[in-house]
């Protein structure tokens, strides 16, 4: 079977390109290897930008949709040392850049606005080869194949289309994050909601830290982060969720209890997110009809940008293509042209974030940046 463009992934980033695409009256296939919609939460929620995410909704037509699942005051932050103390705060004033959105709902807006049949769920990719003359042959689990004359890797982290352009593979980034969710934490976790407010909550220290999020209703969503290496995980027995979670308890031995109650009280088993990174400005050479988006491209340890810049360079990539119907490769090299720099500097800055968040000064390295930037507005 032979398809026009083909997209590997119904992330944000392949999504927000079908639909781009669909807005541009372009038809596009998207192969997902979950066999349905719902067959994986989505996690947790996103910030979505006002310099990239939500530029890519706007290209995407899809701005009063999202609009709809702003939930308010989740901008609200602070900061707090290991025994509590508030050491910098802001509050929701609704002016801010970066409202909350489930990305769950998001996923569902953009999958609602792509005509029915255009995403194949339960297609894992197993390999793809090239062809020649900018075909590129796409072989799924089950042994069906397609060939297409443009294929787009939004399939993430590991993606199966990366290696047609790279060799890069994900390194361990030396931090892991473990997830925990209390839910009706302001009756059942006064103290720990407290201490989380309105919105996000960073209580940090060099090499560890809690990132803790109030979400819908009065659940908290947190990320324990610790720098550690992988073996040190791997010693930990995630089967056994009372004794992981005494584990990772431990490390934050003496700090405040409304803090460590995030990790102690959880309703769900602990679950571990080892942090993976391409090298900051993986880039190729131009290959005839393949193309990467999001994490596929440039995945980062997490710092706020990926899901959004996953669907800008969908958004991107989308109106690049409508602009050159007649010239897949003209298309390509202006998206890539822009999209390398960006994801560069978008990568090269959310190290040095997690320098100010995670290294020898903190919390105070991350609370002199928030406080030299606001001087500088
Ligand atoms: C713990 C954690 C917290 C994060 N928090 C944030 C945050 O707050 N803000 C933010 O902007 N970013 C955040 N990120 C980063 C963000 O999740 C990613 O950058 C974003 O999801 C990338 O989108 P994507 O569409 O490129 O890839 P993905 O979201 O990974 O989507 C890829 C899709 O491809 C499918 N797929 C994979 N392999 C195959 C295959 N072989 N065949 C077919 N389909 C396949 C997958 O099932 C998936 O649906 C976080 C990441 C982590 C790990």
């Amino acid at each position: 079977m032979t398809t026009p463009i083909t997209i590997i992934g119904a992330g944000l980033g392949g999504l927000t390109l079908a639909r781009v695409l669909h807005v541009h009256g372009i038809p596009v296939t998207v192969y997902e290897a979950e066999p349905s919609p719902t067959a994986r939460s989505q996690g947790g929620m996103l910030d979505i930008h006002d310099y990239n995410g939500q530029l890519a909704l706007k290209a995407a037509g899809l701005m009063d949709e999202f609009r709809g699942l702003i939930l308010e005051g989740r901008q609200a932050m602070r900061v707090l040392d290991r025994d509590g103390t508030v050491l910098f705060d802001k509050a929701d004033d609704g002016t801010g850049g970066r409202p909350e959105v489930h990305r769950g709902e998001l996923r569902q807006i953009l999958l609602d606005s792509l005509p029915v049949g255009t995403v194949r769920w339960g297609h894992k990719v197993s390999s793809t080869r090239a062809l020649g003359e900018g075909r590129q042959k796409v072989t799924f689990a089950d042994g069906s194949t397609v060939v297409t004359s443009l294929l787009v890797g939004a399939d993430g982290a590991w993606s199966r289309v990366r290696p047609l352009l790279s060799d890069a593979t994900p390194e361990y980034v030396g931090r892991s994050f473990v997830e925990t969710w209390l839910f009706d934490s302001d009756t059942r976790h006064p103290a720990a909601a407290k201490a989380v407010g309105g919105g996000s909550l960073l209580a940090l220290a060099p090499g560890k830290g809690i990132q803790a999020h109030r979400e819908s209703g009065g659940t908290l969503h947190t990320y324990v982060a610790l720098s550690k290496p992988q073996d040190w995980f791997a010693a930990i027995d995630f089967t056994d969720p009372a004794a992981a979670t005494a584990r990772i308890a431990q490390e934050f031995d003496g700090w405040a209890p409304e803090l460590t109650e995030l990790i102690t009280d959880s309703d769900t088993a602990p679950v571990l997110r080892l942090l993976n990174s391409l090298p900051i400005g993986h880039r190729w050479d131009r290959v005839p009809g393949v193309a990467l988006v999001g994490d596929a491209a440039h995945l980062s340890a997490p710092n706020g940008e990926g899901a959004n810049l996953a669907m800008y360079d969908g958004a991107e990539l989308g109106k690049a293509l409508a602009a050159h119907p007649d010239d897949i490769e003209a298309a390509l090299t202006e998206y890539e042209q822009a999209m390398f720099p960006r994801s560069t500097e978008a990568a090269t800055e959310g190290a040095e974030l997690h320098g100010l968040m995670f290294g020898g000064n903190a919390p105070h390295s991350l609370i002199a940046a928030f406080t030299g930037h606001e001087q500088a507005q």
